[in-house]
């Protein structure tokens, strides 16, 4: 067994049934074989075994109580996974499918992502399996409140700065935002996100939407393509998907297809955007409502999917945007959009493809943008709005786009640069992956064994 098999089995005999983050380990490992097997240094210093583990994992009860008087108790988690470059930075996500096994492949992968924005940011992620859907103001209030009672004593802004993720928006981190002041008395930027009028940043909201859509236009440029005229899926209908099918209206492109948790909406004439914002954004209902308005897009309920398939990236396109969750494009999904003539990929989603969807589209030569490179702007502008709070500065919307525009290239840049470095000049996993391996594991070894 070689040096990569070792680690792989030991993890899943001391972290067991943790499928996420062994899938998320896995593809960095394999895609350090060439690193690993020139610079021997880092096995000497057993940089792969410490990079796995996490620094600390705090997992927690948090009991809140719901509109009808009862008691409920959800398990909540903050994984701080990796301090060697900057205070732990991540989001936090609630949603009922949150695990430990999620929540560690989610802190996992921020190690690589922060990397590659070149900012001073460690890595870590949290949440709960808690399920906003449904419930009602007050209840997301108190339930945010119990959550931050617990979360305060280990998070600051020089420790570890959490923001949103899925289920975690303006209004969430607005809750923990206010708990951690009464807590602590103290008025600080120990969250990303926050409300414009108290010390958020201008486009930190539509960040890890922008930022997707301008990697997937280095990644065309560099092929002497642009995005004006191409079609577009994108899956979701959250902060994510809503700001990338804005970003791709702007440069010209059309999204016709996106999803929520309760099925596919396709549109041939292109998404109405200013609806879909007013149904998800204000309204916080299904996407089949969009049928009241244009009685010509076509609705189809997760219920009747095609088996083992995902309706939305059936549909014919010159791109898609996989921004709702992990595992979201399997390999008959993948299959489908390159046969259908798909010729981009852009992840705005962590770990949006499986490992044998991500082989289909590297293998079939289209542009592959995966995860922790191509939506990394959502967090590089998190860093931004730390900054801010730090000098005790606003920037304009142009300032921090400008910033969001030039992180986004400088991350393409890097990974292809290294993925050709390498003699894989498709391979945007492998650049990512080495890229920001190296950045962490220097500053691991020059920090001694900690
Ligand atoms: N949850 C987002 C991510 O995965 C944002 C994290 C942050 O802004 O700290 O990168």
């Amino acid at each position: 067994m070689n040096y990569i098999d070792n680690i792989l089995s030991g993890l899943k005999v001391s972290s067991p049934a943790q499928q996420e983050f062994y899938q998320a380990v896995e593809e960095v490992l394999r895609s350090l074989a060439p690193v690993l097997e020139t610079n021997k240094h880092y096995q000497q210093h057993s940089i792969i075994q410490r990079i796995v583990e996490p620094e600390r994992q705090i997992i927690f009860r948090i009991p809140w109580v719901d509109d009808g008087g009862v008691v409920q108790v959800n398990k909540g988690y903050r994984i701080e996974f990796n301090s060697a470059l900057g205070p732990y930075k991540g989001g936090l996500r609630f949603h009922p499918s949150v695990n430990a096994s999620v929540v560690k492949f989610l802190g996992f992968e921020q190690i690589f992502k922060n990397a590659l924005t070149g900012l001073p940011i460690g890595a870590a992620k949290g949440g709960a399996n808690f399920d906003p859907k449904g419930k009602s103001d007050r209840e997301i209030m108190a339930f945010c409140q119990s959550f931050m009672t617990e979360l305060y004593r280990h998070v600051g802004p020089n420790t570890d700065v959490p923001a949103g993720d899925i289920g975690v928006g303006a209004r969430e981190i607005g809750y923990l935002f206010g708990q951690y002041k009464r807590l602590t008395g103290r008025y600080e930027g120990v969250l990303t996100g926050k409300g414009l009028l108290w010390g958020g940043s201008l486009v930190r909201k539509e960040a890890t939407g922008y930022g997707t859509v301008y990697f997937a236009d280095c990644m065309l440029n560099d092929r002497g393509e642009n995005l004006q005229g191409q079609t577009c899926l994108v899956s979701g209908a959250g902060n994510v998907a809503i700001y990338a099918m804005e970003k791709l209206y702007q440069l010209g492109a059309t999204p016709i297809g996106c999803c929520d948790s309760t099925g596919t909406l396709y549109h041939e004439n292109g998404l109405d955007l200013t609806l879909i914002k007013t149904l998800k954004e204000q309204k916080r209902e299904s996407l089949a409502n969009y049928l009241n308005t244009h009685t010509s897009a076509t609705f189809t309920p997760v219920d009747d999917y095609p088996e083992g398939r995902h309706a939305l990236w059936q549909y014919t396109a010159d791109a898609a945007f996989p921004c709702a969750t992990q595992n979201e494009i399997n390999k008959n999904d993948a299959q489908g959009l390159v046969a259908n003539g798909c010729k981009l990929v852009s992840e705005g989603a962590n770990m949006a493809s499986t490992q044998d969807a991500v082989e289909c589209f590297i293998d079939s030569g289209i542009a592959y943008g995966p995860g922790k490179a191509a939506n990394a702007g959502g967090v590089a502008t998190s860093q931004l709005e730390m900054a801010q709070n730090a000098s005790m500065q606003r920037w304009s919307f142009e300032k921090v786009d400008n910033q969001l525009q030039g992180i986004s290239k400088s991350i393409y840049q890097q990974a292809s640069d290294t993925a050709k470095d390498f003699g894989e000049p498709n391979n945007l996993v492998l650049g990512a992956n080495i890229a920001a391996f190296k950045r962490v594991a220097d500053a691991m070894i020059e920090q001694g064994v900690v």
